[in-house]
Parts: C-alpha cells; structure tokens; sequence
C-alpha cells in the first residue's frame, strides 16, 4: 500500500516515486535484487537526504540506502520499504590536484569517477566493473584493478560526511570523529548514509592489461604457480584468475594490471604467468588508459540481472590443500563461477586495526558464485572443500550477510568495535532492519 504522501516536504516534491510513477519500473530493483518497495525517495543533496530519512522515519517505513545498486545481497531494495537512492548526488570534484585529493559524492559509478579523473592524471582504485557505485564500494572495501599498489578504496579515504539515523549531519575525519571515520572505512553501510568522501587518489594515466587464457589440470598446481609468483611479483602487478570447465578441460582465465608503461616492467611482471598450466590458448596485451578498464557500456538499470549467490574467504598464503580445495570446488556439478584476486602488497601496509577492514595478512581473495536456478544451498556444496580453510572474509562479495558472515568480515576485536559503533550511531537499527529482495539465494 502506497503510505499517504499529502505531508510530503517541498524539497522532495517530484523525488518521490510510487508503484504508479511510470519510473517506478526503472528504479524499484537492483543489479542483483527484484522487489516491490512502498517509494522510492529521489534526494539531489545532502538536506534532501535528511528530509527522506525524516520522511521515511515519520512513517515508521523500513529504509534502504542505494547508491549504485550493485550490493551483492540485494539489500538496496526490498519490498514495502522505503529505498533512498542517491544516483542524483553524482559529483566528482579535485579539491586539491597537488595532494590528490578528490570529492566523490555516493551515487556516481566508478566509471564516471574514472572518467572525471583522467584529464587530472590521477584515479582512484576502486573495482573492475564502472557500474558500481560509490557508496556501497566505499563503505566496504574496495578490491581494484590496481589493489596491491593503491590499497583498498576505504584505506585512502580521508574524511566522509554523514547523515545519521536521527537526521543529524556529521563529518567524520581524524580530527572531527576518528571513531565514525573508522567504521565508515569498512564498516560503514550500519553508521549512516554517507553522502561523500573525500578520498586520496593516485597518479596514473595509461596501464598494461594483460588477458592470458591457459589450460590447466585438476590437481591444482596452476594455482600454485600463480599464488607463488605473485607472492614476490611487483605491488605494480594485481591480477584476477577464473576457473572455467571447458568441454573436459579446465582453463583459468587470468586477467594483469600493470600500473604504468613501462614494456620492461611489464614483460617482467607478466612472463611469468605465461608458463603457468599446461598449454597457453590465448594471449592479449595492451597497453590502455587506466579509466577504460571501468568500462561505460553496462550502464543500465537494474532489473536483478544478476540475481546469483555469493560467498567469499581470505587465504594467507596458498598450500597445496588450498589450491586442491579451490579445483575440487570449481569442478563442481552446480558448476559455479570461481574467481581468485590477489590481494596483499598496500592492503597489508595498513595496520589490522587502523580500519573496520581487518583483513591485513592475506593475500589471496577467493570468490565463488552459483547462478539461478541455484540458490544458498547449492552455493553452501560449492564452498564446502573451502569451509574451514580461508581467514576472513570481504563483505562486497557476501550475498548472505547474517551472523555467521558477520563474525568472518569483522572477527574478533573489530566485530566489538563495529557492533558498538553501530549502536553509538544509529542506536535504533534504522540502517540494520533490512529485509533482502526477492530471488536472493
Ligand atoms: C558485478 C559486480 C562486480 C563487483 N566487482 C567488485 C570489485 O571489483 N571490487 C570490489 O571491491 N567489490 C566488487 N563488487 C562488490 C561491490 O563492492 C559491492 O557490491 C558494493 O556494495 C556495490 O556498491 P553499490 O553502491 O553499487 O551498491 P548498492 O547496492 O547501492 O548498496 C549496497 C549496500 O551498501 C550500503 N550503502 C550503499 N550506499 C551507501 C551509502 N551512501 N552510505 C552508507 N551505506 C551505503 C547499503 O547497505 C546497501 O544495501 C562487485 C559486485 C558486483 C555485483
């Protein structure tokens, strides 16, 4: 049922969409999750914002906090709820070019940040897809293309402003709240609506990206190879690696980032995993300006196109029981999608307490998805070989959040920290009480 909109402030008159608002169809789901909220609150600034959650709030409506739509869990919509989108609050801006500091407002794509960027020289790291926003991204990790030579995302985030569950507007920043700042830089999707951020980008213009597809055997070893190369490989080189059944065969695709253009450096850091496997398939190299690799073609609405199920672990560093555990998984019948990142080099630079990201030791992400009509279950028999072997979780790729998740994304001290955070700053659970879209596994 529609909630009665005759109370409706002024600065949200035309931002309100109802189940009737011809852009109700565009606008009620996300990349990875269908439903049916009650209104969908438009906000073109941070007063605005304030006025939707005031809104929201005086109705007694459970909220939603979307930014760019791509949470895995669904969650940035849900069914008779209120969902505050804020793809309108899109501006990027260079603050200072000589300390590279940068305003990203959470409802721009990184492929817009990208974009924005280039003319200055600099980027921020941040994902490997340009269709994600910057909101979810930033409040919870950043895993991207250029990972072991930038840090995460949230480790170069120097100050974000926030409006809390009670409407109020905070800066959080070392000197004004360093206990909000903390928590936003990985924590921050439970302390408020962060509206934007100012955050530390680097210099780069053109990268090597590399795309090499090898055949592999079962046992493992190709795995090996990679982990072990890219334990001593330069922080310049960050790469991806999927495992894909082909016919009988098995082939990892694996993909190179190379920061800079240097063709020395490059061949350096990508021969090595040219002789990885049994046999190379394929090979590209190119060199590319950094921003294209958050590629623009994909810019569309969500429609729960990727209505999959997710899960994740950390490794320290891969034995031969890992690498065992990952084939045997990646072989399964429900035949999953398996993708191994590296990590490690800047990540670990950061102290585990100095963020709510207290991953600092590993140095390989493994990821694994199972697709309609496989759902939880199917994933579960996926990740079984893998149970018990990772340290730690990323909370970007957890479709299930709960508290087992919980407990491996913020363990121990930081989950403390977090839980108490989250309670400081939004003691009635506005930003907790979410209830998951339809078609999530
Ligand atoms: C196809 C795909 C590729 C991906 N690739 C990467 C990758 O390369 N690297 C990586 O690190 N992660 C990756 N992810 C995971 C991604 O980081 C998270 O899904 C992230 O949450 C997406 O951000 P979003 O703004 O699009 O999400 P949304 O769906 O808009 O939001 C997700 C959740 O974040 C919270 N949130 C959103 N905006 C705000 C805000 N402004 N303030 C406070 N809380 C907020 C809300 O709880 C919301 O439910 C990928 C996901 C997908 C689906």
């Amino acid at each position: 049922m529609t909630p009665h909109l005759s109370a409706a402030p002024p600065e949200l008159e035309g931002k309100i969409v109802t189940p009737v608002d011809p852009r109700y169809l565009l606008l009620r789901s996300t990349h990875t999750g269908v439903a049916e909220p009650a209104l969908v609150l438009l906000p073109e600034s941070t007063t605005e914002v304030v006025a939707a959650l005031r809104f929201a709030r005086d109705r007694d409506l459970p909220v939603t906090v979307r930014s760019g739509g791509h949470g895995v869990s669904g969650h940035a919509t849900h069914d008779g709820g209120v969902v505050i989108d804020l793809s309108a609050l899109n501006r990027v801006e260079v603050l200072d070019r000589r300390k590279r500091l940068v305003r990203v407002q959470a409802g721009a794509r990184w492929a817009a940040v990208g974009q924005s960027l280039a003319p200055y020289g600099l980027a921020i790291g941040s994902d490997d897809h340009g269709d994600l926003g910057v909101g979810g991204l930033a409040t919870g990790g950043g895993i991207g293309w250029l990972v072991r030579d930038y840090g995460l995302t949230i480790d170069r985030i120097r100050a974000a402003d926030v409006v809390l569950a009670d409407g109020t507007i905070a800066r959080a920043d070392a000197e004004h709240d360093p206990d909000m700042l903390w928590a936003v830089r990985g924590a921050g999707a439970g302390v408020g609506i962060v509206v934007e951020f100012e955050i530390e980008a680097m210099e780069v213009c053109d990268v090597g990206y590399v795309q090499i597809a090898v055949e592999i055997k079962r046992d493992g070893r190709a795995l090996r190879q990679w982990a072990d190369h890219m334990a001593s490989a330069t922080r310049g080189l960050t790469t991806t690696v999927s495992v894909q059944s082909c016919g009988s065969a098995l082939v990892a695709s694996i993909t190179a980032v190379v920061a800079g253009t240097d063709r020395h450096h490059l061949r350096a850091a990508v021969e090595p995993l040219l002789l990885i496997g049994t046999r190379l398939l394929d090979l590209n190299v190119r060199l590319t300006p950094y921003h294209a690799l958050l590629a623009t073609p994909h810019l569309y609405p969500g429609s729960g196109q990727q209505a999959g199920a997710t899960t994740n672990g950390l490794l320290r560093a891969m034995t031969d029981d890992d690498a065992t555990a990952i084939m045997a998984a990646a072989t399964m019948p429900q035949q999953p999608s398996i993708q191994l990142r590296s990590v490690g080099g800047a990540v670990n630079d950061v102290p585990a307490g100095a963020t709510a990201y207290p991953h600092r030791h590993q140095d390989t992400l493994v990821i694994a998805s199972v697709f309609p009509p496989r759902r939880g279950a199917e994933l579960d028999a996926v990740w079984q070989p893998l149970a018990g072997r990772s340290d730690g979780a990323y909370g970007g790729f957890e479709s299930r959040p709960g508290p087992d998740a919980f407990a491996r994304i913020y363990p121990g001290a930081t989950g403390q920290r977090v839980t108490r955070l989250w309670n400081r700053y939004d003691p009635d659970g506005v930003f907790r009480r979410k209830e998951p879209g339809r078609g999530r596994g």
